[in-house]
């Protein structure tokens, strides 16, 4: 009988590992025809024999009166440990337990002396079981030549395709079940197909593309890659605004958007809960969006933006806005205040969708209020050199100052005087 396993051969003298690891085997049990005794009678001796990584030929173990040991606590999990006197070791055996139990049955019989099919092996001839080759889990294209023409192994779990002049990723790679982490970086892609939002990507790496010349973000409304991405790469692909379905990655750990054009982030960022890096180092930024003191995030790079004040035109608008701020809100706006101020545990069973996303996206006023659009009610307010006190470390150039837009729900707002007296307003 031979079973597939995996093996660990520990000497049990020297406690010295022959295999650091348990190593792919193949384990045999059978019988060696001897030479005939003097009577005529065939002398058969009952071996068991270890074909591992690195013992091609096999090592050969005597059965009768050398088995020191068998444990089979665990044999239910397919795994078992057969000892011998001699050599002094010990296989530590795993292996599929109908199998194992199969095996250890069969040594028994033999050890008892007791004829069984399962030991009908000639255990001299006994070669290793052939193993399949492992199924292919990661596939690496780094130039146009090396893209396979006959498709992709339906077992990747990793597939990297870079500097190969893809302008379209094929619909195939939208159909790899079992990948989880794809890097396109360095193509041509101008737009990515809905289909790649339904596959759980962990890990997605865009980077060096054209993806701000179409803007198509309909892949990012898939709900599946939504929930599963960790890491998300978007940097050098031209963007001129920040896509507004990615507030809704609210796993997403890592953020790069590195060398774009954008000009701003949006409050709803603060939507991003698992957020721990962002990185937007040279885009056009001239101003960061209060709402990421909302966030936990170990690492925020903005070097190389261009932070500002708002200019004369945009301040007058404001301060019109604040002159004229006795419109009646609107009713939803005043339910999902309700529903924050109170803390409504947001579940699709008790709050429309509509309001969850209004919750957990509106920009928010220091005092906590909800604030929809920059409407009258509203007042955007510009802060110079925000005290960012969530984020553990920031980087910037030295040479500009940084900017926070806040928000304040209304003139009247506590809030309002509480920021006076905290930064230097840009204006009054
Ligand atoms: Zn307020």
């Amino acid at each position: 009988m031979k079973i597939l396993c995996e093996v660990q051969v520990v000497n049990r003298t020297t406690q010295a590992n022959r295999t650091p690891r348990p190593v792919k085997s193949t384990l045999a049990i059978g019988y060696k025809q001897g030479a005939s005794d003097s009577n005529g009678n065939t002398k058969k001796e009952l071996e068991m024999l270890l074909f591992s990584g690195t013992t091609k030929t096999g090592t050969r173990y005597k059965v009768r009166d050398n088995v020191q040991a068998v444990h089979t606590k665990f044999i239910l999990d397919g795994k078992a440990t057969i000892g011998f006197h001699q050599p002094a070791e010990n296989l530590l055996i795993k292996c599929d337990p109908i199998q194992l139990k199969g095996f250890l049955q069969t040594l028994k019989l033999g050890m008892e002396g007791k004829d069984a099919i399962n030991l009908r092996l000639n255990i001299a001839a006994a070669t290793a079981i052939p193993q399949k080759s492992q199924p292919q889990q990661r596939m690496v294209v780094s130039k146009r030549s090396e893209y396979p023409i006959k498709g992709f192994p339906r077992t990747l779990k990793s597939l990297t395709i870079n500097n190969s002049q893809l302008v379209k990723l094929s619909f195939e790679i939208c159909t790899l079940r079992n990948l989880t982490t794809l890097d396109v970086g360095g193509n041509k892609l101008t737009k990515i197909p809905p289909e790649l939002g339904r596959l759980p990507l962990t890990t997605l790496q865009l980077s060096g593309n054209c993806l701000g010349e179409l803007n198509d973000w309909c892949w990012m409304r898939g709900t599946k890659l939504s929930q599963s991405l960790r890491e998300l790469d978007l940097s050098s692909n031209g963007l001129t605004y920040f896509p507004p379905a990615l507030v809704k990655f609210e796993r997403l750990v890592s953020l790069k958007l590195n060398h774009n054009q954008l000009t701003r982030l949006p409050f709803a960022i603060r939507r991003l809960q698992g957020l721990r890096s962002l990185h937007v180092c040279s885009n056009k930024l001239e101003s960061l969006p209060a709402a990421i003191e909302d966030l936990r995030i170990d690492l925020l790079d903005v070097w190389g933006n261009c932070f500002r004040g708002f200019n004369a035109e945009a301040a007058q608008l404001q301060s019109q806005r604040l002159s004229a701020s006795n419109t009646p809100q609107p009713l939803w706006l005043q339910a999902a205040r309700a529903v924050a101020n109170y803390k409504l545990p947001l579940s699709a069973d008790s709050v429309p969708a509509i309001l969850i996303e209004l919750i957990s996206e509106a920009p928010k006023c220091l005092c906590g209020k909800l604030c929809y659009a920059l409407r009258q009610e509203d007042l955007l307010q510009r802060v110079i050199q925000p005290k960012f006190t969530n984020i553990k470390n920031l980087t910037y150039s030295r040479e500009h100052q940084i900017y926070a837009d806040v928000v304040i729900c209304g003139p009247n707002c506590s809030a309002s005087q509480q920021l006076k007296a905290l930064f230097a307003l840009m204006f009054p």
